[in-house]
């Protein structure tokens, strides 16, 4: 295999540690926002596409992109809407009670969740009957989250907007980021924000996908523009360094193809660092994620991924097979993209986003059509874009697979779902 060059990017600074000595691993080319979907009157009209190119800073370790797509264009109409899935909910529930019983005293205390979405964990901080106060800077989903009864901020979280809303609510107990992070082009602002508006004991909780995952899954699709950032603790625990504050807990999770959540407190709190935090910085180490080289091989690891899964959906077609998408998620861009798969090899795809449906996927046009069609046209195969939510596929699809429909599972080894035996074993690709 090729060992890719890496190239020195001088114009670019790392975005925790400022160091201008960053490598480039991977290089996805011009795409266009993996959440762009386009109307049919679009479908003629120029789409933007725009680098993405993915870089190592060796001095603290953060994986991220080189270019930063304004915010404003990514952002002000957010089509992922996370009460769509069933897996979530659940998820977030959890979430709101354990954070409601290691961290709350009182009901006046405040809860503040930046980039709130559409408020599916206020909701479940409302059920415990909490203070909580959502921040998103998305228009359509505060107005939706406000609709629905749940106190929100139609703003990005800063300090500037920190500082606004801690005159007008007081400091909070606990601030949530819930794959936020990775959507910051300024960390340090965000940090001096965390510090104006939290209390002195209180405790910040961030998840975001966790690199360790990426790389072992190789799940190169949850790269698009929206993701500048893909965090080890390496590097978070420098980004909260800079403003006095400090992991003190660590969890991993199996949401969203593998996540990290990190428990966080100002430097004397009186929290003591846990072993969970420890624990991961070594397996970090062990894995060595300060390493360039494993990222060059994640890179040939794509490469090779890209020839394995256009290959067998090529072979599937030409033997007269129909085939279509399950999921249109963001990362399904990414792949589909990338691995220049179109029209010429998925029919459509279903999705059960409203939002999603009657549009087209962003560069490659394939339809998203409803899920009810799935049963209508019996495709042969469904490709699962929307691989993190395959227990959950399976079960609902039960009916397309004893009809003789069947699944392609693109990461991270490309690979037919049969039976259910095959299907239980899609189970571990949701770690
Ligand atoms: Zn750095």
């Amino acid at each position: 295999m090729d060992q890719e060059v890496p190239e020195r990017l001088t114009m670019y600074s790392c975005r925790i540690c400022g160091n201008t000595q960053i490598d480039t691993f991977l290089r996805l080319g011009p795409t266009p926002l993996a959440n762009s979907f386009l109307k049919p009157e679009q479908l003629r009209q120029p789409e933007p596409c725009y680098p993405l190119d993915v870089v190592f800073c060796d001095h603290c370790g953060l994986v991220q992109l080189d270019l930063v797509v304004a915010p404003e264009i990514m952002f002000r109409d957010y089509i992922y809407v996370s009460s769509t899935s069933q897996t979530m909910p659940q998820h977030f529930a959890a979430y709101a009670e354990e954070i409601v019983a290691r961290f709350l005293e009182s009901p006046q205390d405040l809860v503040l969740e930046m980039g709130s979405n559409d408020g599916c964990l206020l909701r479940a901080f409302q059920k415990l009957r909490a203070r909580a106060l959502g921040i998103e800077p998305a228009a359509n989903l505060a107005l939706a989250a406000n609709a629905a009864g749940l106190a929100t901020v139609n703003d990005f979280f800063c300090e500037r907007s920190a500082r606004a809303l801690r005159e007008r609510e007081g400091p909070a107990k606990v601030v949530i980021g819930n794959n936020v992070l990775a959507h910051i082009g300024d960390l340090c602002d965000l940090v001096a924000g965390l510090d104006a508006l939290l209390c002195p004991d209180g405790v910040a909780v961030f998840e975001v996908p966790y690199l360790l995952d990426l790389l072992g899954n190789d799940e190169f699709d949850t790269i698009y523009h929206e993701h500048l950032s893909y965090f080890a603790l390496r590097p978070l625990q420098r980004l909260f360094a800079l403003r006095g504050m400090q992991i003190f807990d660590a969890k991993r999770l199996i949401v969203h193809g593998g996540s990290v959540r990190v428990y966080v407190c100002r430097v004397g709190a009186g929290r003591a660092v846990r072993s969970s935090v420890t624990g991961l910085l070594l397996l970090e180490k062990a894995e060595r994620l300060d390493s360039f080289e494993v990222y060059t091989a994640f890179a040939n690891r794509v490469k090779k991924m890209k020839m394995e899964l256009t290959a067998l959906l090529r072979e599937l077609k030409s033997s007269g097979a129909r085939i279509a998408g399950y999921g249109a998620p963001a990362k399904g861009n990414t792949l589909l993209n990338h691995f220049e798969i179109g029209t010429d090899l998925l029919d459509f795809i279903v999705d059960r986003n409203p939002c999603k449906q009657g549009m087209y996927t962003p560069g490659r046009h394939i339809p998203v059509v409803p899920v009810e069609r799935l049963l209508e046209k019996q495709p042969d195969y469904l490709l699962l874009l929307a691989w993190n939510f395959a227990d959950e596929i399976l079960e609902q699809q039960k009916e397309y697979s004893k009809r003789g429909g069947k699944f392609v599972v693109p990461i991270p080894q490309p690979k037919i779902l049969e039976s259910d035996i095959h299907a239980r074993s899609v189970a571990s690709l949701q770690r």
